[in-house]
């Protein structure tokens, strides 16, 4: 811990000599003063549970995985200055100058600091990887990293207060359980920007005034729900959600063997159900079906395919590929992984073309209903729910049967 204090003091010393406006490390980064409290939004809130373990509050860090592959990374610093960090090997010149191993870039209060045409408040570290990948790390207020998310994940257009604040309460208590998932000693646990944990683009940037009074009314909203996280049996819930379920949720522990918790289970979603825009259908090319063959070792054709595990809601869970020389039962998830997860868009397959287990002489035509892993909250179906006039904590309550609320701050 000391050498790296040591180690961070020497970069910073280095970093304040080319950027102008850094900070000491190990100072608590400045937070966005907000207004407002609790609010139960005229419903009446589940009752608290007990015992909490890691807060919901405080500094959190981000490793801004987008950046990892950029050539070069545009920065805005405090001064509002742009710069622009090349590397070469382990080294970091910014324009043109000095070679740093690590720098930072702190915002100031009320204020932001850049990557790009993101915005972030709070700090970014930059290094570079063994592998010469960026590695960005976003130290930011958990409250405000929430925000980011839920403005990423549902915009702030004309949305519902009640949908951005099921997502807040889902997203913080996602992020809650990663972090104590993944607290190992005394190593501090980070989260992800896109796929792997949630969409985050760091602080909203509202482009015009009605986008702007939008964004107030989102901060509200998420900040009506400060510290608020669900619980199930004594611990956080890993509140998993996604953007449509076709008209049933997924059975989350089928989906997610790891999941702890039981309450994220199966259950109807009536505004999916009643749309068809959530279809997807899709030919995959006779080239994949080879490559799939091959690199399971099932020879040099896939003669056919067929679903072999189905969960609650019809979801497929495990698929047999047969070859012609051997057989392999896989993971749905995987086998989306292999063939593109935005063309394969879930599990819910409603036709299979030709009929699962039939011969692949034509190639194969999947289609199915709604987008993403299916499990807990659907957003689309919180948006519906919300227009109707659910709260937030009825929405929650219908996707998390049997989780209730806690104050984690
Ligand atoms: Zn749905």
């Amino acid at each position: 811990m000391k050498r790296r204090n040591v180690q961070r003091l020497l970069a910073a010393a280095l970093v304040c000599a080319t950027l102008p406006g850094c900070r000491a490390p190990g100072a608590t980064p400045d937070t966005h003063s907000k207004s407002g409290s609790q609010s139960s939004g005229g419903e009446p809130q589940p009752s608290v549970a007990s015992a909490p373990r890691r807060r919901a509050g405080g500094p959190v860090t981000v490793r801004l995985a987008s950046f990892a592959q950029a050539s070069e990374l545009e920065l805005l610093d405090a001064q509002g200055r742009k710069r622009t960090a090349r590397r070469s090997g382990q080294r970091i010149a910014i324009d043109g100058q000095a070679a740093l191993e690590r720098f930072e870039l702190q915002a100031p209060a009320d204020g932001v600091v850049g990557i790009g045409t993101a915005r972030y408040s709070g700090e970014l570290a930059v290094s570079v990887e063994p592998d010469g990948a960026w590695r960005v790390e976003h130290r930011v207020d958990f409250e405000d990293y929430v925000l980011g998310v839920v403005a990423k994940e549902l915009g702030f257009g004309a949305t519902p207060p009640q949908a951005w604040r099921a997502q807040a309460i889902a997203s913080r208590s996602y992020a809650l359980a990663q972090l104590e998932q993944r607290s190992r000693g005394n190593t501090e646990p980070y989260l992800f920007d896109g796929v792997r944990d949630q969409a985050y683009g760091g602080a909203p940037q509202p482009r015009n005034a009605r986008e702007r009074e939008s964004l107030a009314q989102l901060r509200a909203a998420v900040e009506s729900t400060r510290g608020m996280v669900l619980e199930h049996d004594g611990a956080v819930v890993d509140a998993r959600y996604h953007s449509s379920c076709g008209g049933r949720t997924a059975d989350g522990r089928a989906v997610f063997p790891e999941l702890r918790s039981s309450c994220l289970s199966s259950v109807e979603c009536a505004p999916c159900a009643a749309s068809r825009e959530v279809l997807w259908s899709w030919t995959v090319p006779a080239q994949q079906l080879t490559q799939l063959a091959k690199k399971y070792e099932l020879g040099e054709r896939l003669v056919a395919l067929e679903p072999l595990k189905l969960d609650a809601s019809r979801r497929w869970i495990e698929v047999e590929l047969r070859g012609e020389r051997a057989n392999k039962t896989v993971r749905y998830e995987e086998l989306r992984r292999e063939l593109g997860r935005d063309k394969l868009r879930n599990a819910r397959i409603v036709e299979c073309w030709p009929k699962p287990g039939a011969k692949l002489d034509g190639g194969l035509r999947l289609s199915g209903a709604g987008n993403g892993h299916g499990a807990g909250l659907c957003q689309r179906g919180a948006l519906d729910y919300a227009r109707q006039g659910w709260s937030a904590e009825r929405i929650l309550g219908h996707y998390y049967a049997g989780a209730k609320l806690a104050d984690r701050r």
